[in-house]
């Protein structure tokens, strides 16, 4: 069976191949190795050859590697970095990413896992998984769009990208973009703010989207309320359509349950097909189980397998996570026999971290002063110097993203500040977030810390 580490490991190299052409594979990836994880201290170390090595990580790897941490440990670990003292040399190689792999794809790789191979049918899925199959064979066809929805963790991303997988094991030429409706906003965003100084960069933004023979855009209900993207979108949609191109998109509600969408949009959306994806019934959450366990090399007994089914209920992501879980367990215990009672035991640590996931303004505070060597009532208080406006911004709106707290009670958690400042501030965030490295660094950081 393969370590966690050696999962872990073995999933980044195939993203990171999935990313770099091959010599910058060898330069980036090959001398790179997983020196140990660290629970403790919460901490993923890898070895590098120099800090040129851990930079380039931190733009191309670095993310998707805190991503599989989680998925296999079920911890947040930040990645931490050694190299060796003695300078080495630079690679000179030419270090383009994504330029001359047959499956190029635009926007963000597809997930090597997400294939129609490895998912699961069952009752809950498989007129969805039946319709995207069809697609995958009759690109721009009677399905279009074809649209996925149903609750989170059910298959969605995973069904979407699946097409593109099959579309390019037909065809490798084919043209596919896959991103999430929330980098297509992104980029329109951007777009629109360069395009005072470069009259080009609309077009470009336009040019990427418009010539693709499959559009695969995920989470589409995140176009509710923005009125200047969905008209965007829909002229991509028009100019998509009309050359009878592709267009697959998921949302995590039906379509005219989505806020504010313009009524346009609507009708052209009803001209394709939906499909739900619901909750696995047991059966199918067995039959998951077994596959994500004979994919991971994790062998459990029957009764352990039942029981896990029996009580993770609410969605496949969380079967995952109650995997992984066992994993870490049999790993770091080095007992294999899991029985149902061991599982009991791991998986009740699991709802244990879950609740820490759950984090509170307090705490929120608590790390942006640490992070920011400033103590709880700067943030709190009314000075306005950057040292201390910018941190209590970022607090402001880490409190607003990770917690269900309203504008105005974040206003009062702040010292008593009105509701229209703490919106100011998540604004203010947000949108640099967009532009700004090293903000986006230290966000992402103290995200970590939580
Ligand atoms: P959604 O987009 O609906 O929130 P995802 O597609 O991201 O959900 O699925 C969550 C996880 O569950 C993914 O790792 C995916 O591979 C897995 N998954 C969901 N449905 C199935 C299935 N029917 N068979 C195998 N794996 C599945
Ligand atoms: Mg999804």
């Amino acid at each position: 069976m393969m370590s966690i580490q050696e999962l872990i490991w073995s999933d980044l190299e195939q993203y990171a191949r999935s990313i770099y052409t091959a010599p910058s594979f060898q330069t980036w990836f090959t001398p790179a190795y997983l020196e140990g994880i660290d629970l403790e201290r919460r901490k993923i170390i890898i070895h590098v050859p120099s800090d040129i090595v851990s930079t380039r990580w931190q733009d191309d790897l670095v993310p998707k590697l805190i991503e599989l941490a989680f998925k296999h440990t079920q911890y947040n670990l930040v990645p931490e970095f050694t190299y060796p003292n003695m300078a080495t040399t630079i690679p000179s190689n030419d270090s383009s990413v994504r330029s001359d792999h047959p499956e190029e794809v635009r926007g963000t790789p597809l997930d090597p896992n997400y294939t129609f191979d490895n998912f699961v049918i069952g009752p809950n899925n498989q007129l969805a998984q039946a319709g995207a199959l069809t697609i995958a064979d009759d690109l721009g066809g009677v399905y279009n769009p074809f649209i996925i929805h149903g609750g989170t963790g059910l298959g969605k991303t995973h069904l979407m990208q699946a097409i593109g997988h099959e579309v390019l094991k037909n065809n490798p030429s084919a043209h596919i973009m896959n991103v999430s409706c929330e980098k297509f906003v992104n980029d329109f965003i951007t777009s629109i703010r360069q395009s005072g100084q470069n009259k080009n960069v609309m077009d470009e933004f336009r040019n990427a989207y418009r010539t693709v023979d499959l559009l695969l855009i995920d989470d589409i209900q995140f176009l509710e309320n923005k009125e200047e993207t969905q008209t965007e979108f829909f002229h991509t949609f028009n100019e998509l359509t009309n050359n009878h191109k592709q267009i697959v998109m998921t949302s995590d509600r039906p379509i005219s349950k989505i806020p504010q969408l313009q009524d346009r949009l609507i009708s052209r959306f009803q001209r394709g097909t939906s499909c739900t994806v619901t909750a696995p019934d047991l059966d199918t959450r067995v039959a998951i189980l077994r596959e994500k366990m004979a994919l991971q090399g994790i062998d459990l007994p029957d009764d352990t397998v039942e029981y896990i089914a029996d009580h993770v209920t609410a969605n496949v992501r969380e079967l995952e996570g109650a995997l992984a879980k066992l994993k870490l367990y049999i790993n770091t215990t080095h007992n294999t026999d899991i029985t149902p009672a061991i599982a009991t035991k791991a998986l009740s640590e699991m709802h244990e971290e879950s609740r820490h996931a759950d984090v509170s303004i307090v705490e929120i505070q608590e790390k942006v002063a640490q992070y920011f060597n400033l103590s709880i009532s700067d943030l709190k208080g009314k000075k306005r110097t950057k040292a201390i406006l910018v941190p209590r911004q970022i607090a402001m709106f880490l409190a607003r993203e990770l917690t269900d707290t309203s504008l105005p009670k974040i206003g009062s958690a702040f010292g008593g500040k009105d509701h229209t400042t703490v919106m100011h501030a998540c604004e203010r965030i947000k949108s640099q977030l967009l532009e700004d490295e090293k903000l986006k660094h230290d966000v992402q950081e103290i995200k970590n810390l939580l």
